[in-house]
């Protein structure tokens, strides 16, 4: 059997962590067994459903790098298939037209509050006649169609899941559920069914969510004779506080865009959610590479238990679960350099801070700087915002750096003396530079650490950093002078 799967967001807002992680899941599913992978948008809530956001979760999986092998299909383009579902389902006997009123429905839904028990629609439209059914709805009278759950001939409803096992629902619990409107729009589970059926879905990987409409699907299955997938159902994503996370509560931090505008590297993005709620079974949690994880994903290895999305709102350290950041800091630090610098490039023309050379003249360069800062970094952003001085003249010095450039007014003498030392050498090598610091700190009678601490905070704006002799380096011998001889004023400015 060929594995299909699918990916079948709604459109009705931007693509979020919970979604994006189930498109994840779909797709290694997918990739790992030579499957197709389909994404169809279900866009049948029209109300609701809008271009934009279609839009958007199309960038979005283009962004992660997750490619689809068939669609997007368009749900709303198969509504007559899912009419004919319904008036076959209307044939067969296991679906019937309701006219019952919105009060009257709201009557039942009181009297089943007073009762303290699950609304469960009372059937009263199930005694109608299949001839005065007709007439009526030849009359014109407003209906919807409900599913007749068949409690005359099982028990209990049941299916497999894939993680959270056998699930089995008393067919007496399950109502005679509404599967068109009146208006004669396919609802939910109607459509879903019949456009798996169509896809030949053979796993139907979604969020946890959905574990409370299977049942009702299987019953549809079964009714249309149709075979029901395997269902495989991802436990939700939590925040800290047992909140679902959405974007109401949490902003901007649950959309995909968020991590895009944000700097991170698609894939380690895709690696942080690959383990809210799946491992690799070992302590391996970096892939550095799709084919890595494609090869060790498995559906034994999701989990059932809720994830937790670590993120504390208005905690400045972090801007996300720092696992995120984490996971990302690995990418960047690990990744070969090659593979790394199309990124970085991205980033700064994105940012419109891109300078040609950094491909040609200067490509060796680039790289190595590059090379140099990265083992610090969490985010892309880190490039252009703390790593600022290795790119530009203008570069904003931190509050803590600037104390260090202050530290003490020897600062002053040693800033002048240093760069007048670095222009008198004839060659700017690592150990040249080293050696010109130490001799110049004994000199003036103070620990080299005090000077290593200002020359840093002087030609990079910040406190920490890679050793600063390699950091000299990189700069190189002009730009370093400069910036030491503007330190010297600052020190001398107070
Ligand atoms: N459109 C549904 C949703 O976004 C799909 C659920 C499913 O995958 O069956 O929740």
């Amino acid at each position: 059997m060929t594995v299909r799967v699918r990916f079948a967001p709604s459109p009705t807002g931007f693509l979020h962590i919970g979604g994006a992680r189930t498109a994840l899941y779909n797709w290694l599913f997918a990739r790992k067994n030579g499957g197709a992978f389909v994404l169809r948008i279900e866009d049948t809530d029209a109300e609701r459903s809008t271009d934009e956001s279609t839009a958007g979760i199309l960038d979005g999986m283009k962004w992660m790098g997750i490619d689809w092998d068939e669609g997007p299909f368009y749900q709303s383009e198969y509504l007559q298939e899912h009419k004919d579902a319904a008036q076959e389902l209307l044939r067969l006997g296991a679906a019937y037209r309701c006219f019952c009123t919105k009060e009257e429905l709201d009557q039942q839904r009181a009297e089943a509050r007073a009762n303290k028990v699950a609304f469960k629609y009372n059937r009263k439209c199930l005694a109608l006649s299949a001839e005065e059914s007709q007439a009526r709805a030849d009359r014109g009278d407003p209906y919807v169609i409900r599913f007749r759950v068949p409690d005359n001939r099982q028990e209990t409803v049941s299916f497999d899941d894939r993680v959270f096992g056998h699930i089995e629902v008393g067919i007496k619990e399950i109502g005679d559920f509404v599967i068109v409107r009146s208006n004669g729009l396919p609802l939910y589970n109607l459509a879903n069914v019949v456009d798996d059926h169509r896809d030949r879905i053979t796993h139907v990987m979604r969020g946890a969510d959905g574990l409370a409409n299977t049942p009702k699907q299987v019953l549809i299955y079964e009714a249309l004779g149709w075979e029901t997938p395997v269902f495989a159902h991802m436990a939700l994503t939590l925040d800290p506080s047992k909140a679902k996370i959405s974007k109401r509560r949490h902003g901007e931090v649950v959309t995909v865009e968020f991590y895009q505008e944000h700097g991170f590297l698609p894939w380690a993005f895709c690696n942080f959610m690959a383990l809210l709620g799946w491992s690799s079974g070992d302590d391996q949690e970096i892939f550095l590479n799709r084919e890595e994880m494609i090869d060790r994903f498995s559906l034994d290895h999701v989990s059932k238990a809720n994830s937790v999305f670590n993120y504390r709102k208005n905690d400045p350290k972090f801007i996300t679960d720092p696992k995120a950041l984490a996971v990302n800091a690995a990418h960047l630090r690990q990744l070969p350099i090659d593979e790394l610098l199309p990124y970085v490039k991205d980033w700064f023309v994105r940012q419109g801070l891109w300078k040609d050379d950094w491909d040609g003249a200067d490509r060796q360069w680039f790289a190595s700087t590059v090379d140099l800062i990265r083992s610090r970094y969490h985010t892309l952003e880190d490039f252009t915002e703390l790593g600022r001085a290795y790119f530009f003249d203008e570069y904003p010095i931190v509050p803590k750096a600037a104390k260090n450039i202050r530290k003490d007014p020897v600062l002053e003498q040693g800033f002048k003396r240093l760069s007048q030392a670095y222009a008198a050498l004839d060659g700017f090598s690592l150990e040249n530079v080293e050696s010109t610091l130490r001799v110049l700190s004994d000199d003036l009678g103070i620990k080299a650490g005090l000077l290593i601490n200002g020359v840093r905070a002087a030609v990079t704006g910040q406190t920490v950093g890679p050793s600063l002799f390699e950091v000299l380096l990189t700069l190189g011998k002009e730009r370093v002078i400069s910036r030491l001889e503007k330190a010297a004023v600052m020190v001398s400015a107070g």
